[in-house]
């Protein structure tokens, strides 16, 4: 039996995790009609990393004898026009997933749910490598800058991920 705090706090996470899919998807799809392939490619693959992030929550509910709501999730709001903006956009989503999970480790604690920080551990390992994959990818951009050049070479790479 779960926590019902934690169950909610966990159902909510779902949807998070798909929503944070929707948005990479949403991401994806601008650099497709840019035909820049990589980019796109790079953007499915983490899209496709969330959604194991929400099945993850889903099966731990289920293990655990919780009630899975799913929730609706929203249309993602695309702010961005250049590659920089973009992943600049990821990091700021990424952070605020951080802080999603370090809430739900919060009350995981207050309430004495010794196998959901457990289980957390793993998500929270993750944010960092998120956070970074981001910051890493920005740093790139800030030192190509406008150079078109820059950006092919960097294309090619991130669709080796
Ligand atoms: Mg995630």
């Amino acid at each position: 039996m779960i926590n019902p705090r934690i169950e909610q706090l966990m159902n909510e996470q779902i949807k998070h995790e798909f929503s944070s899919a929707y948005l990479y998807l949403a991401f994806g799809a601008h650099f497709a009609s840019k035909g820049m392939k990589g980019f796109e490619s790079w953007m499915k693959k983490q899209a496709a990393e969330e959604q194991v992030h929400a099945m993850k929550f889903f099966d731990f509910l289920i293990d655990r004898d919780g009630k899975i709501t799913l929730q609706a999730i929203d249309q993602p709001v695309v702010k961005a026009e250049t590659p920089l903006q973009f992943f600049t956009e990821a990091l700021k989503h990424e952070r605020l997933v951080t802080g999603l999970i370090n809430k739900i480790y919060a009350a995981a604690v207050e309430e004495k749910d010794y196998a959901s920080q457990t289980f957390l551990h793993w998500f929270i390992d993750e944010q960092v490598e998120e956070e970074a994959n981001a910051t890493a990818v920005i740093d790139l951009l800030k030192l190509i800058g406008e150079s078109g050049e820059g950006l092919l070479m960097l294309d090619h790479q991130l669709g080796e991920r």
